[in-house]
C-alpha cells in the first residue's frame, strides 16, 4: 500500500484514525500507542509541518543525519512557538556512535548485540533507555538478538548502571499481505511479556494495524505520514 495523497497533516491524521480503529477493533485505548513518525531522508521543514500537525515524537535510522536535523528542527520549533519534539534511533548503532546517540535520542530502539549494550554502558553519562531489536523470523539479512538470545541480554543489562530495556522491537519480514507477519507481532508480544517489558516497538506503514492489534506500544510510520522516500 502506497501513502495516501495529501499534506503532511491530511496524511498524519488519517494515520491517527487507523491506528484508532486497529485499536477499536484490538479493545485498546489509542493513548497506549504511540506514533513515531519516522522522518528519515527527510528535512527539518517537513519535521516542523509534522510537528505543527500535533505529531510530537519523530525517528530517525542514522545518527550523522539526525545529529544534523536535530538542532534545525528545534530552531524552527522555537521560531514557530511549536513544542520541541522526542527524537527516537530506530535503527542499527554503530558502537563507535554510542555516545553521540545516547546523548541525542530519548530511547534507542535498535539495540542488538551485548557488546553494543556494553559500549552504551561505558558511553553514556546518564542511564540510556533501550528497545532491543529481536529477529523473530531469522532473517539472515537483518539485524537483531536470536529470540532464544534476548533473555541472556536482559540479564545482562540489569548489571550495566547506564542500561534500562524498556522493551522489544523488531522489523517483520516485508509481506505482500501483512497478515502474512502477524506471528511474527505474536511472538515479540509473548517474548516481553514472558521477560515483563512493557515496550513494543513494531509495525511500520506496511503493517502497522496489525502490530496494534498484536499489542504494539510503539509503531514507527515513515511512509504513510511523510511520503515515498526519494
Ligand atoms: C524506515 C523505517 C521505518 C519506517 O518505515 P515506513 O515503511 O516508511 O513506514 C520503521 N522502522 C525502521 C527501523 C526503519 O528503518
Amino acid at each position: 500500500m502506497t501513502a495516501a495523497a495529501g499534506s503532511i497533516a491530511e496524511r498524519a491524521a488519517a494515520v491517527r484514525e487507523r491506528i484508532a480503529r486497529a485499536c477499536a477493533r484490538a479493545g485498546r485505548d489509542p493513548a497506549s500507542v504511540r506514533l513515531i513518525a519516522v522522518s528519515k531522508t527527510f528535512g527539518p521543514e517537513a519535521v516542523a509541518e509534522a510537528l505543527a500537525a500535533g505529531i510530537r515524537e519523530f525517528g530517525e535510522n542514522r545518527v550523522q543525519e539526525a545529529l544534523a536535523k536535530i538542532p534545525a528542527v528545534a530552531e524552527l520549533a522555537a521560531q514557530r512557538g511549536l513544542p520541541a519534539p522526542t527524537w527516537h534511533l530506530v535503527g542499527h548503532l554503530q558502537t563507535n556512535k554510542a555516545r553521540a546517540a545516547a546523548g541525542a535520542f530519548a530511547i534507542l530502539h535498535g539495540i542488538d548485540s551485548t557488546r553494543l549494550l556494553q559500549a552504551l554502558d561505558r558511553a553514556a553519562a546518564a542511564p540510556v533507555r533501550v528497545l532491543l531489536e529481536v529477529n523473530v523470523a531469522g532473517e539472515p539479512t537483518k539485524f537483531g538478538f536470536a529470540p532464544e538470545d534476548v533473555a541472556g541480554a536482559v540479564a545482562l543489562a540489569q548489571t550495566l548502571p547506564h542500561i534500562e530495556v524498556a522493551g522489544l522491537m523488531t522489523v517483520a519480514p516485508r509481506a505482500e499481505d501483512p497478515e502474512a507477519v502477524r506471528p511474527v507481532f505474536r511472538r515479540l508480544a509473548e517474548l516481553a511479556r514472558e521477560l515483563g517489558l512493557p515496550e513494543l516497538s513494531m509495525g511500520m506503514t506496511e503493517d502497522f494495524e496489525v502490530a496494534i492489534e498484536e499489542g504494539a506500544t510503539m509503531v514507527r510510520i515513515g511512509r504513510a505520514i511523510f511520503g515515498e522516500r526519494a
